[in-house]
């Protein structure tokens, strides 16, 4: 099952438990149970981790409804949906800080480690320009001597993300190439040096002897292990292997776009305590994103990330504009001016597949009808928003419900239908709501926004 499906039969299950008005408390459960516990079975969750989320998940629900008598049938439909999303974060959490952030203007070496086919080289190149956007002057050093044809691939990689490279034809001491790549980036003040070394097709051994010796001589401040999500969970005993021979890494899972056993990939490392930085979701140079528990069940759900995009919006425009969203955030505010910016710049960034999920309910929309359709919606959304006057614009969108004829003209200037214009409210809403959670989970109160 594709990740997209997963999380397309968890909301489903959460949605028809919220509307179940016949069966008594305990059996709407035990329903929704049953079916997110198929659903995490089919993408490859371990049985045990999945028996374990199940055991929890009801052990909340029941107890918490028991120990209140009183509780609205609004509260309840909370409490689900905040304790479902609570035990899916937690089943991807590795409970380990993020280990690694380069800092500017020192030099930041990461080594690159995985088997082959792994992704690795892809990945190494995707880094790269992940940190080149953010302002960071990155080269890469191609060290694997051991697969004929690395180098010209790393090499015509990092020609098209226009990063600059080192690496030999002739050496075959991947040692000798990581150290002489590291000397000449350093001495050229490059602040972020990416080291890719051989892969292995199953010598392990062989893998893990060589990586330490080039870590002995490269000395990197992070070394990153990739792993490719389509195993599912035998990711479980990879991650683990590369945890006793080399207990300093962290991971990167690549091929979780489309993949139907990236879920049980992820709890599977996860439960390994070992840190998932970074995930892969495609071929393109753009298809990476830092990893995160919220932010990654966030998307699986449909709810949208709100700090991916911000994160994203942060790399491509470094203006006034993002000042002025980023203040309203630490405030827990989200405008409709701040949707407009945000949407206009989306717009620009590509790929429509990496943002759209960041949106509540358009990664499900894109999943459905497909980029074409998507984009035009998008463009629909920018065109309805810039038919909203500065006062719209600026308020929380309350003001369209105090005086409903505003929705009348926006549609009409905008070609667009009152019930359009009140999707795109309620995406606003749905965001504003998550910039409110996440100012209350920074002040310890937490929080999550309602499934679409
Ligand atoms: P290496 O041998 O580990 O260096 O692997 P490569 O970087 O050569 O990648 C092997 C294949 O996986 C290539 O066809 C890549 O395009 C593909 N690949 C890498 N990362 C991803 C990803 O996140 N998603 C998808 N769909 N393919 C990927």
């Amino acid at each position: 099952m594709v990740l997209a499906d997963l999380g397309k039969r968890i909301n489903t299950a959460v949605n028809s438990a919220l509307s179940n008005t016949q069966d008594d408390y305990a059996t709407t459960v035990d329903v929704m149970l049953k079916t997110i516990v198929t659903a995490l079975l089919e993408s490859d969750v371990n049985i045990k981790l999945v028996s374990k989320l199940r055991n929890n998940l009801r052990s909340k629900l029941l107890d918490s409804k028991s120990g209140n008598k009183s509780t609205t049938n609004a509260q309840t439909k909370k409490l689900i949906q905040k304790t479902v999303f609570d035990e899916l974060c937690d089943l991807v959490d590795c409970k380990s800080e993020h280990p690694f952030q380069p800092k500017k203007k020192k030099t930041n070496v990461i080594m690159f480690v995985g088997l082959q086919g792994s992704g690795k080289t892809t990945s190494c190149t995707k880094l790269a320009v992940y940190y080149s956007r953010r302002g960071f002057k990155v080269g890469l050093v191609c060290a694997d001597t051991f697969r004929a044809g690395a180098f010209d691939q790393l090499k015509q990689n990092a020609i098209k993300a226009h990063i600059p490279f080192y690496g030999s034809y002739v050496d075959t001491d991947p040692v000798k190439v990581a150290s002489e790549g590291i000397a000449k980036f350093k001495k050229e003040k490059f602040e972020v040096i990416i080291v890719d070394t051989s892969g292995r097709h199953h010598q392990e051994e062989a893998l893990f002897q060589e990586m330490v010796e080039i870590s002995a001589v490269v000395n990197p401040s992070q070394t990153i292990m990739v792993l490719d999500a389509s195993i599912g969970q035998a990711a479980e005993q990879q991650s683990k292997a590369f945890k006793e021979s080399a207990d300093f890494g962290a991971i990167l899972l690549t091929k979780m776009d489309g993949h139907a056993k990236g879920g049980g990939a992820i709890s599977a490392v996860a439960a390994t305590n070992t840190p998932i930085i970074f995930i892969g979701t495609g071929e393109h140079i753009h298809d990476l994103e830092k990893f995160s528990p919220k932010s990654f069940i966030s998307k699986l759900l449909g709810i949208g990330d709100i700090e991916s995009l911000l994160e994203q919006f942060q790399t491509v425009s470094n203006t006034e504009d993002t000042k002025a969203t980023m203040e309203n955030l630490q405030q827990g505010k989200f405008t409709l001016l701040d949707f407009k910016k945000q949407m206009q710049t989306i717009m620009k960034m590509g790929p429509l597949s990496n943002i759209a999920q960041m949106i509540p309910g358009m990664g499900n929309m894109m999943s459905q009808v497909g980029e074409e359709e998507t984009s035009q919606k998008m463009k629909k959304m920018v065109y309805v928003l810039d038919s909203m006057t500065k006062q719209e614009l600026e308020s929380d969108g309350r003001i369209f419900v105090d005086q409903p004829s505003r929705l009348v003209r926006v549609a009409k200037g905008s070609g667009t239908s009152v019930f359009e214009v009140e999707m795109i409210l309620m995406q606003q809403q749905m965001m504003a709501r998550m910039a409110q959670s996440t100012k209350a989970a920074q002040g310890g109160g937490g929080g999550m926004p309602r499934i679409p």
